[in-house]
């Protein structure tokens, strides 16, 4: 059976991905900071024998390459992640992403295991051209704006993976996650979803941002870690990218309605300027949306969870945790 390593795995995508491999029967190592991630996260999985933990940074070198030469296959998820945290912290966010990555595809190569690259869809910036294919030209801001650091160095994540790819035959491929949401997605780094459904609970104004015309497409993160572990173990998907998401578009003022309707909350909603919803250095993004044409072509990835369903099963885990 595979072993399977995933870096950020306490994380919340990590996290999700753990629990499918192990129903999968597969023996799963994680490694993880807990910088943004949660021992929370990994409780219900410890009891687990195929699941091993190591709670330590991906920079501590030997551990790091001591856990890949004893795993098959390498998913990198650490990462900083969340426009908060990334305009807040941008020093974090480029040193975290360009060297973690550097180290995971230095002993991926040396060891011969191949590797997902976890990148984003924040990579396409910009781009007016929706949906987003991963052939498109990528439309980045200035880099006195630090959101833009975020995509930057995942962007250098990829062009370093498919170096390796080319030069060295490292099988590593890259998935651009769209906006993935999904219980134990934490609010504090300033995810949407979280946020909303936090504020329509509490009776909160819902701070939608702007005019709210901003367009997403959210997927569920249990369908988004089926998709890493089928293109993991599909023999021709290295070398190439690919996005995963759900291209089901909605507008944040729209988002906002749907969580008041179905926690039905009193909260109302409240336009919030960007200059009093984050520091300098943010720019929006005004539409993002998918096309996943590449990757149904290849695994027959199809998203199954509709938004309405995401926000209730997102909804049940903040009653359920009143705490997080
Ligand atoms: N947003 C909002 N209110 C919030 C948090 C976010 O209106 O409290 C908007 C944000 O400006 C963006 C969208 O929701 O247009 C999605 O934001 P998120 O940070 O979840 O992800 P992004 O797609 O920007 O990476």
């Amino acid at each position: 059976m595979t072993k399977a390593l995933i870096t950020g795995g306490a994380g919340f995508i990590g996290s999700h991905l753990a629990e499918y491999l192990l129903n999968l029967g597969q023996e799963v190592y994680i490694i993880d900071d807990l910088s943004t991630g949660s021992i929370y996260n990994i409780q219900h999985l410890k009891e687990n024998p195929r699941f091993h933990y190591v709670i330590d940074t991906m920079m501590h070198e030997p551990v790091l390459a001591e856990l890949i030469d004893s795993c098959d296959v390498v998913y990198h998820l650490a990462a900083a992640v969340g426009v908060r945290l990334i305009v807040e912290s941008p020093i974090r966010t480029i040193e975290t992403n360009t060297k973690g990555t550097e180290l995971v595809l230095k002993w991926a190569a040396k060891k011969k295991k191949k590797v997902i690259i976890a990148s984003t869809s924040e990579v396409y910036g910009k781009s007016t051209k929706i949906p987003f294919t991963e052939t498109d030209d990528l439309l980045l801001g200035p880099s006195y704006k630090g959101r833009w650091s975020y995509a930057c160095s995942k962007l250098l994540d990829e062009f370093l993976g498919l170096a390796y790819y080319r030069e060295m035959g490292t099988p590593v491929l890259v998935a651009r996650l769209f906006n993935t949401v999904g219980p134990r997605q934490t609010g504090q780094y300033g995810m949407v979803i979280p946020r909303f459904v936090k504020q329509a609970l509490s009776g909160s104004h819902i701070t939608v941002y702007d005019d709210g015309q901003m367009v997403r497409a959210f997927s569920y993160v249990g369908d988004i870690v089926g998709a890493l572990e089928k293109l993991m173990a599909h023999p021709d998907t290295a070398g190439k990218i690919y996005n995963i998401g759900n291209p089901e578009p909605v507008t944040i003022e729209n988002l906002a309605r749907r969580v008041i309707e179905l926690t039905g909350s009193k909260s109302t909603i409240e336009y919030v300027p960007y200059i009093n919803a984050y520091t300098e250095g943010f720019e929006d993004i005004r539409e993002r949306v998918p096309d996943i044409t590449k990757v149904q072509k290849m695994i027959g990835f199809e998203p199954k969870v509709s938004l309405d369903e995401i926000l209730r099963r997102v909804i049940d885990h903040f009653r359920d945790n009143e705490n997080v």
